[in-house]
């Protein structure tokens, strides 16, 4: 992989030293509400303000951002609190509305990194442009999407890079919006190790309560900041309303992490705490599959419940034996250790479906 040239942020009287912090809300919505946040957090000593101005909504109606009007209104930020400001830009012409109105700072959206097109034409325009550039990672768990966008950004001669944690999609639902799959960026770590890492609890978490500890996990990680959604009326936020902190909940949340020294007091991570990392991960989703083979087993009782039919039938108890003991020998399995496991889980929604047959009798 080519070396890719990264240098400190230039913001002036800004220093990169850990951990970067990075706050304000998903949207600014109207020039009060910014300018509020955006003071509230300056107080707390925050420096590097955010607020989405073309939101990417999954279904067409939501809130899709205030737009352009919202530039000034940052604008105003700059001048009021001193911060740096920094928005999302998915295209060309917002690269170009960013630079007019002298946003400091740029970050590339999940839904964009995952087009090679979009951030091509990011990266054109961009060219000859020096300021921060942040590259969250792709809404699919594919570390070279993500590397390849970073690289793109950086062949347009943008130095200031760093790129963004901010989970992954899956297609079963998980406690997290977006789980975070810790080991890609790891590996992003170790494939890329001269660019700045900086999770963003909040898109991982999608509810408060998981933002402390998703934060915690990224430090003690020695990830290099953090990007918070906060707003000041949280609860009636236009867009992420459930993830999104209020300042003070920010300065809470921030004093209750504990920063450990990477070369004091941690040992250097090894492949065997990475590996362990990924077999918590594997057992996190395994505990989800679970749930969802279990809620799938008590709608079959309430089925059978409705219709009359015995829970257990022998035929096809038998079939689900024989079928995943063949498919565990072709992976290479231990068979017998497999037939346990799903003698276990079919006794497990016997149990259950007879729950729910009893309940509804
Ligand atoms: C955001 O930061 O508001 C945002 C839209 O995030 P993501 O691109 O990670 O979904
Ligand atoms: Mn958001």
């Amino acid at each position: 992989m080519k070396n890719i040239e990264i240098k400190p942020w230039n913001l002036a009287g800004f220093d990169m030293k850990k951990p970067i912090l990075i706050a304000g809300p998903c949207s600014a919505e109207t020039e009060q509400q910014t300018l509020t946040t955006a003071h509230q957090l300056a107080s707390q000593g925050i420096k590097l303000f955010r607020a989405g101005i073309w939101k990417p909504r999954t279904r067409p109606g939501a809130f899709e951002g205030v737009g352009i009007a919202g530039l000034p209104w940052l604008q105003k930020v700059k001048r009021e609190t001193g911060m740096f400001v920094g928005i999302e830009v998915a295209s060309a012409q917002h690269v170009f509305e960013a630079l007019k109105y002298g946003i400091d700072l740029l970050w590339v959206g999940a839904r964009t990194t995952a087009n090679p097109f979009a951030v091509q034409e990011i990266a054109d325009a961009l060219r000859g442009t020096d300021l921060p550039v942040l590259v969250k990672n792709p809404v699919n768990p594919d570390i070279d999407l993500w590397i390849g966008a970073i690289e793109r950004i950086s062949n347009a001669g943008i130095t200031q890079l760093a790129a963004i944690h901010r989970g992954f999609s899956t297609y079963a639902p998980t406690e997290y919006r977006n789980h975070p799959q810790w080991l890609i960026p790891i590996e992003l770590r170790r494939r890329m190790p001269q660019v700045p890492i900086i999770t963003d609890p909040s898109h991982i978490s999608g509810k408060r309560s998981l933002i402390q500890e998703v934060s915690q996990q990224a430090m003690d990680l020695d990830f290099d900041g953090l990007i918070v959604e906060t707003h000041c009326q949280p609860d009636d936020a236009w867009s992420d309303a459930k993830q999104q902190l209020h300042p003070d909940q920010l300065k809470e949340m921030l004093q209750n992490l504990t920063f450990r020294n990477p070369h004091i007091v941690n040992m250097p991570r090894t492949q065997l705490d990475d590996l362990r990392l990924q077999i918590d991960d594997i057992d996190n989703q395994l505990i989800d599959l679970l749930r969802d083979r279990m809620n799938i087993s008590k709608q079959i009782g309430g089925y059978k419940q409705q219709n009359n039919i015995t829970i257990l039938q022998s035929r096809r108890y038998t079939e689900i034996i024989h079928d995943r003991n063949t498919k565990a020998l072709r992976k290479g399995l231990n068979v017998d250790f497999v037939s346990r496991v799903f003698e276990s889980i079919h006794e497990e929604s016997v149990l259950q479906q007879s729950q729910i047959m009893n309940q509804k009798a």
